[in-house]
This record gives structure tokens, sequence and C-alpha cells, in this order.
């Protein structure tokens, strides 16, 4: 087995995990440890190259530390991803890989993420006990983190969930159980997907409208609901955009910055996505504990959500900037 440092400035630790009789080839990224063990999945994944399979491990890992911060979790940040490709035997090649963790003294907790299921975390765990989340399915909290951040949004301006009208893009694994939510509280779902399947989810019991893909912006709403991929809050579809509100569980939902200004410049509000789509994350680091989320991703989250909302009007900024200067306060 092989565990070389990659000598990195801004990271406490960059490591780069082989194992040849397995095919193990990781990269386990440690970035920020201050406010206590690191806690990040495990990506799995074909790489082209070793470049990029690095610089997705050090990107995530950078991204958890801020948003474990945000979330007023004592955890730091962390991510490991491991190149699909190169595998033999995966039984072995993810065994390997929690000898390894283990080898970090606790420093990281793991859990699952993209291309990772629910045996592969047993194989980790036969190696460590720094594992978490094994039989959790984060999307459920993420979802319900979501939707408690639309509520305290909505609350803000005195509105309630009931009769308000939603355009959810993405009826995945968070996008669907967070539009249920939002029909069971008397929203008005309207919709768009690419994959037809994603629809059958939702019978009688919850009706939803279908959207075309070139109709989410164009269509009239109360908030916009992004569940599926980042980057879609831009010039472009901010100067088309209907709705009053934006909330949702993708990542990195603002093309840059300057949109999230855009977005206050022109009376859009929303909740930024790391603060949001915490939920995941929350559910994980009690699950490490043998804590239970519900209290955390309803009444802590709303009130984090009361302070930073405040934090941004005192100093007329964005709620984006205010979030990272929480992030980066706690850094501190
Ligand atoms: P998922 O893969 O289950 O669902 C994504 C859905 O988006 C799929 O149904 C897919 O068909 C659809 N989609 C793809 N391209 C689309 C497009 N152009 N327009 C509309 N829909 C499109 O993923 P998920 O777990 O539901 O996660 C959704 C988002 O939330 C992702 O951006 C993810 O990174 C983020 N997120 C998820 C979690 C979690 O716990 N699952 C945590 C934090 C953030």
């Amino acid at each position: 087995m092989g565990f070389k440092d990659i000598p990195h400035d801004d990271y406490e630790r960059v490591i780069h995990a082989t194992d040849d009789e397995s095919g193990l080839d990781a990269i386990i990224a440690l970035h920020n440890t201050k406010l206590g063990p690191a806690i990040g999945g495990i990506r799995c994944y074909s790489y082209d190259t070793f470049e990029s399979q690095l610089n997705d491990a050090l990107r995530l890992s950078k991204g958890m530390t801020f948003k474990n911060a945000a979330a007023g979790l004592n955890h730091g940040g962390a991510k490991t991803t491991v190149n699909a490709s190169k595998i033999k035997d995966r039984k072995l090649a993810f065994q390997r890989l929690g000898k390894m963790i283990n080898l970090l003294d606790g420093k990281y907790i793991c859990a699952g993420d993209v291309g990772v299921n629910t045996e592969d975390l047993y194989r980790v765990n036969d190696g460590t006990s720094y594992v978490a989340g094994i039989k959790l399915d984060s999307s459920k909290p993420t979802a319900l983190g979501v939707y408690s951040s639309i509520g305290a949004l909505l609350e803000r301006d005195n509105y309630k969930l009931d009769g308000t009208v939603f355009v959810v893009e993405g009826l995945g694994k968070v996008g669907g159980a967070l539009a249920k939510m939002l029909i069971r509280a008397g929203g008005i779902v309207k919709a768009y997907d690419p994959w037809e399947d994603a629809y059958k989810q939702f019978d009688s019991n919850y009706p939803i409208e279908k959207l075309l893909k070139e109709e989410v912006f164009t269509t009239k709403s109360d908030m916009y609901v992004p569940c599926a991929l980042g980057g879609t809050v831009n010039m472009k579809s901010l100067n088309m955009m209907k709705a009053d509100y934006i909330c949702g569980s993708a990542n990195n939902q603002f093309a840059t910055l300057g949109d999230a200004e855009i977005a206050r410049t022109i009376g859009i509000n929303y909740v930024p996505d790391f603060i949001a789509n915490c939920g995941g994350v929350v559910a994980v680091a009690l699950d490490f504990k043998n804590k239970n989320y519900h209290n955390a991703l309803t009444f802590d989250l709303n009130l984090r959500i009361a302070d930073i909302f405040d934090a941004a009007e005192n100093a007329d900024i964005s709620v984006q900037q205010a979030a990272e200067r929480f992030a980066n306060y706690r850094l501190k």
C-alpha cells in the first residue's frame, strides 16, 4: 500500500493513497480541522487524469470546510476522490481505503458521495470506525433543510407556503422529496426534469404541473427551486426570471458572485445554497454522534438564516456575502 503526502500550502494534508493489489487510487484532501475533525464524502468517479482527480478533491474539501463552518458544525472539511477506472477489486479497494483513513487517527470522518454505495461504506468500515452515515439517505435531510429554508425565507416577508407557486428544476432524490413536502404544505408545484420517469412518483395525491425546459424561467411563480445543476442563476436567467425568491439544493447556483449582487439589486431574495443544502452533512455529523438531525434542520437552521439576513441588511451587503462572512468568522 502507498500513502504519500502531496505538500500543499493551503491544506493540512493531501495524501495520494494507492494499492496495487486492489487497484485503489485515491486522493484524501484534509483541508482544515480548526473547528474539529473534518467531515467529507468519498467520491468515486472515472477521472481521465491525475490532475482532475486531485483538483476535484482540493475544490470539494475546501467547499466542505465552508459548508460545515456555516452549518454551525464543529467539524472541518475534507474529501476523498477515488479513481473508479483503476479499481480491480472493489471490495478490497474500499477496505484498503478504510485502513488508510484510519491512519489519520480520527482527523477525518468519511461518508458517502457520488458513485459510492452503502456496501462500499461497509467495506471502508472494515478498516476504520471513522465513517458516518452508512445507513443514512442524505437526500431526505437535505430536502428537509431546503424545505425549512424556504419556510424561513417566506416567513421573513410574512408569506406562507400555502398557495405559494414553486418552479422546481430537477425531480431527483432531493427535488422529488422536496416537491412532495411543498405540495403537502399547500404549495403549487410546477416542475421540469428531462428524465420522464421522474414524474412517476407524483400521483393524484401530489398534483404537479409539467413544464418544458424553456418554461423554467419564463413561468410566473413565487419561487425558483433549483435542484439539478449548478450555475443556473446567471445574467441570462435573471433577465427572464419571473420569480421573487430562489431557494434549492443545487450547489453553486449563482454562476458568479456578481450574479448574487444582481439578484439583490433587482429584489430577488434567496438563501445561499451552502446554507440551504447543509442537511446531508448535518445529518451525517449527528449520525456519527448518534443524535437526531430534525431540530438542527428546522429550528437551528431557521435561526441561522434569520441571523444571516439581519447581517446582510445591517451591513448593506448581499445575503451570499453575509453567509460567506459568517463561515469565515467561525474559521478565524
Ligand atoms: P439526483 O441525481 O437524484 O437528481 C437530479 C435530477 O436532476 C435528476 O432527476 C435529473 O434527471 C435532473 N436533471 C438533470 N439535468 C437537468 C436539467 N438540465 N434540468 C432539470 N433537471 C435536470 O441528485 P440529488 O441527490 O437530488 O441532488 C440534486 C442537487 O442537489 C445536486 O446539485 C446535488 O449536488 C445537490 N445536493 C444534494 C445533496 C444530497 O444529499 N443528495 C446534498 C447537497 C447538495
